[in-house]
């Protein structure tokens, strides 16, 4: 009986690693191959297109099987990771060929989302950030995380999901590590999120890395940290000398946004394209190496809240502002340093090659001309700057000595080496061109004692040296001169003992020299190791740097002014601008606005027609705000703001464009966490809230809102609204103010000014806009008539309206005869107010009331509703 094909040795020894990876695409290594079996093979045939064949297919038991040359492994390994998958990389232990039975196999990597370093997957200037949680008994949440490349480690207390889930967003997390403690409610609301969720428990943290969690104090903390550590040594299995101490930070440090938030701002991310190209971060981008690119991020993320910290930065951007010439000196020499953060994460890993140490070698030699720059600048400014630049020109000296200026890819091939690092080296390189000097001049020798001019001194990896002389000249030979070796159609080649000598001592030579050069190379690298934090506080130096200059730049470039950082509560921006929006459409078409909210003003309700610039207008304010507090300058002509400790947006459903998040559920659940969460510190953008909703309940909403806000939230917001009839609410709030777009009718065509002014808008100008939009002139002639109808019917009702209100003493609801008299006012409004001000008076609506109010719905069929209802009916004297 033939043995089955998973008996043998080779394939127990594929199952027996694969247990330990299920949930990963093997890659086994098998000579100059990586294959892939079973349902890995059949399912990444599919993915990574490749031929499904299988193992011994004439066996019994076939065995499904696809494969790749290992030099091409990368770009498989980065679609699996890119579509959400883990790949597992199972290397040859041994040499096969000295291998006794079989060739021991092991994994020595687990390639994540979160832990993928070394891929054309991550973009320079992005992190890649692998996320950890776990939880406590009191529901506490611990969360942490690492960007291997670079080594950045951080952890936070969370104390709530939501939290939990706006950072993780917010990171851009793909993986996120969990604990037991974490149920599977939560893992499933990450997995719809797209993010990845594995599966660690904590096991003791190796001691090398115990250092890493020493500066924790909450032990929840710590734990989530030392949960993260035990994934990254687990799945990498390599040296992870980069990471960095965690650093415990606290987000009400900075300024809050949730996600939706930054996503509705564009902060990073466009609405339209999920790209950058149209974000703020966009238009701030003047950096000029990955690690300011990377920087400028995370300051996008989290503005700061601190005037110092803040007027830090505000007067280093001004100083470099002001001195043009060192500016761009800086620039110049910030565009030759590397990614000093990731070279040294490589460091660690110990897959640097000659290439990168020479990019180090070229980092560093910049620093000093860095600092010869900084040093023209204002000592008082960047003083303490040019002090912490540290140019760690010790290891940019080792590696000027010891590599060649442009050593091979490959570090175990030699080459890399440079002459007179070495001694022993130096003597294996000299007897290998003594050797080969030996050959060229045994070539010419035995030219002239044989007379054979095109006798020739060879070389290949199968004979060695040899002496070729071709068929014809044989004749020519000496007898017993030379050993014949090889025979080819038309020359033959012999060798001599000499020969046979020097070669061996070429030979072992080489084959010295090389290991001796990895031996140095890995050697020097390990020197490295021991100053990587230096590097990184190095890279950190020039990353600030970079992205201070790069907030000149774009300051100089959009003409941007220094912001005034106030105490007070009150916001005072003259001609200030939507930077993008500016960016994208040209300056001169561009209409600045000012923002004038005093310490008593905290809603400005905002009206105007459709596209005429009011979510413009407050989004304007909202970038305005971060900008300021990132220590950026702002797009306006003066500017006077308090800093703000969070921001909130909700844009209405008819502006959101994420399919399958514009239901209204979505907005009211915004619009609440903003109510919830808003302090008189806050700033509450509400665009066009409640249109998600038939008009009633939209405008009672809207209006409730505002009611609370200003009654109880006290954050300065903004509020864009197409209910006119909200804009007398101005009698009654009297920390609201109203203020509308212009726009004026030429011609019976409407022109948007773009420009804010004070009151309310005095139309709707629907059917201008839908005139601009191409309708039919039958279809707008209909609508113009229905319009003129409903307003002359609404005269008469607003009348009896503001009667009614001016009898009821219980609700003194202060209507304006300017509004009341409006003609524009359409018959929602007198509705909404019937619905929600005149509540039945009498006894028996009472009575009904309290029992509407008393029913328990849930323990009633809809029989039973109807039945009631009818009852009702009857009750309050249907006619
Ligand atoms: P609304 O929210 O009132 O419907 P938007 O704010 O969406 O209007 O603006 C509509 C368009 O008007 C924008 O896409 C932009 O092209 C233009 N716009 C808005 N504000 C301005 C401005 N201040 N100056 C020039 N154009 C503007
Ligand atoms: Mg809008």
């Amino acid at each position: 009986m033939p043995q089955k094909t998973s008996d043998t040795p080779m394939m127990q020894q594929y199952m027996a690693i694969k247990k330990d990876y299920p949930d990963a695409f093997l890659f086994y290594r098998i000579g100059d191959f990586y294959e892939l079996f079973y349902d890995d093979a059949i399912k990444g045939a599919q993915i990574l297109e490749l031929t499904l064949t299988s193992r011994s297919h004439n066996a019994v038991d076939p065995i499904p099987m696809c494969g790749m040359p290992h030099h091409a492994v990368q770009n498989y390994v980065d679609i699996l990771i890119e579509k959400g998958y883990k790949v597992a990389i199972c290397e040859q232990m041994e040499d096969p060929r000295l291998a006794k039975g079989m060739v021991k196999r092991e994994v020595i990597q687990l390639i994540t989302p979160g832990t993928v370093t070394d891929s054309n997957v991550n973009e320079a200037k992005s992190n890649n950030y692998l996320t950890a949680l776990t939880a406590d008994e009191t529901n506490q949440f611990g969360f942490a995380y690492a960007d291997l490349s670079t080594g950045e480690l951080k952890t936070s207390q969370l104390n709530s999901i939501e939290a939990v889930i706006n950072e993780v967003v917010n990171l851009q997390s793909k993986e996120i590590v969990v604990d037991q403690s974490i149920d599977d409610s939560l893992q499933e609301q990450f997995k719809k999120l797209n993010i990845m969720v594995s599966h660690q428990n904590k096991i003791e943290v190796k001691s090398e890395l115990s250092y890493l969690t020493q500066g924790l104090d909450e032990a929840l903390e710590k734990n989530t940290v030392e949960t993260l550590l035990t994934y990254i040594t687990v799945t990498q299995k390599r040296s992870l000398a980069h990471l960095q101490k965690a650093v415990a930070y606290e987000p009400s440090y900075f300024l809050r946004m949730d996600h939706y938030s930054k996503y509705n701002l564009e902060l990073t991310r466009s609405i339209r394209s999920g790209k950058k190209q149209g974000t703020l971060l966009w238009l701030l981008d003047e950096t000029r190496t990955a690690m300011g690119g990377r920087l400028l991020k995370q300051w996008l993320d989290r503005p700061l809240i601190h005037k110092k910290e803040i007027e830090d930065r505000q007067i280093k951007v001004g100083e470099l502002l002001d001195h043009y010439f060192e500016r761009s000196n800086l620039q110049e020499e910030l565009v030759k340093v590397y990614d000093l953060e990731r070279l040294a994460g490589r460091v660690a890993f110990g897959n640097v090659n000659g290439r990168d140490l020479i990019q180090l070698k070229t980092s560093l030699r910049q620093i000093p001309k860095i600092q010869h720059v900084l040093a023209d600048l204002d000592d008082k400014v960047f003083g303490a700057m040019l002090a912490k630049l540290d140019p760690v020109d010790d290891i940019a000296d080792l590696i000027d000595r010891a590599i060649v200026d442009e050593p091979p890819i490959s570090v175990t091939e030699g080459n890399v080496i440079k002459d007179g690092y070495d001694a022993q080296l130096d003597q294996y390189r000299d007897a290998m061109t003594n050797g080969k000097k030996w050959m060229a001049e045994l070539e010419a020798s035995e030219r002239k004692a044989t007379g054979i001019r095109n006798l020739k001194v060879g070389y290949n990896k199968v004979f060695g040296y040899y002496i070729e002389i071709t068929k014809s000249n044989l004749s020519s030979v000496p007898e017993g001169r030379y050993e014949r070796k090889q025979t080819l159609t038309n020359a033959e080649r012999f060798i001599t003992p000499a020969l046979k000598e020097k070669e061996s001592l070429i030979l072992e030579a080489e084959e010295k020299s090389t290991t001796l050069e990895y031996e140095l190379f890995s050697k020097i690298r390990e020197q490295i190791k021991l100053e990587i934090d230096r590097l990184q506080k190095l890279a950190k130096q020039v990353a600030t740097l970079d992205v201070l200059q790069s907030f000149a730049v774009v300051s100089e470039n959009y003409h941007f002014i220094k912001p005034t950082l106030t105490k007070k509560h009150s916001i005072d921006i003259v001609g200030g601008r939507h930077p993008v929006v500016e960016k994208v459409m040209g300056r001169q078409s561009y209409v600045p606005n000012d923002v004038k909210m005093s310490n008593d003003i905290d809603i400005l309700l905002i009206t105007g027609p459709n596209m005429s610039g009011k979510s413009t207008y407050m989004r304007q304010l909202a970038l305005t705000v971060v900008l300021a507090q990132m220590g950026c300058f702002v797009p306006a002509e003066s500017a006077t703001l308090p800093i703000f400790d969070q921001i909130f947006t909700r844009i209405g459903a008819a502006d959101d464009l994420i399919a399958g998040q514009s239901t209204f559920m979505v907005e009211m659940q915004e619009a609440n966490r903003a109510i919830q969460n808003a302090t008189p510190q806050s700033l509450i953008l509400f665009d066009e809230i409640g249109r998600g909703t038939a008009t009633y309940d939209g405008m009672a909403l809207a209006q409730a809102i505002i009611e609370f806000v200003h009654n109880h939230v006290h954050a300065k917001t903004l509020f864009s609204t197409h209910y006119h009839e909200l804009t007398v609410l101005d009698q009654t709030l009297t920390k609201l103010k109203n203020v509308h777009v212009g726009a004026v009718e030429k011609d019976g065509d409407l022109v948007f000014l773009h420009k804010m002014e004070d009151g309310p808008a005095d139309k709707s100008y629907g059917i201008h806009v839908a005139k601009l939009a191409g309708m039919p002139e039958e279809l707008l002639g209909r609508a113009d008539k229905i319009l003129k109808r409903l307003e002359i019917q609404n005269k008469d009702t607003d009348q009896a309206l503001v009667e009614q209100e001016i009898k009821s003493e219980k609700q003194p609801q202060k209507v304006s005869k300017k509004h009341s008299t409006q003609s524009h006012k359409s018959s929602e409004v007198d509705e909404q107010l019937a619905l929600f001000q005149t509540a039945p008076s009498d006894t028996q609506g009472e009575e009904v009331l309290a029992q509407i109010r008393n029913s328990n719905l849930m323990s009633m069929t809809p029989m039973d509703v109807m039945n009631q209802l009818y009852k009702w009916q009857k009750k309050l004297g249907n006619k």
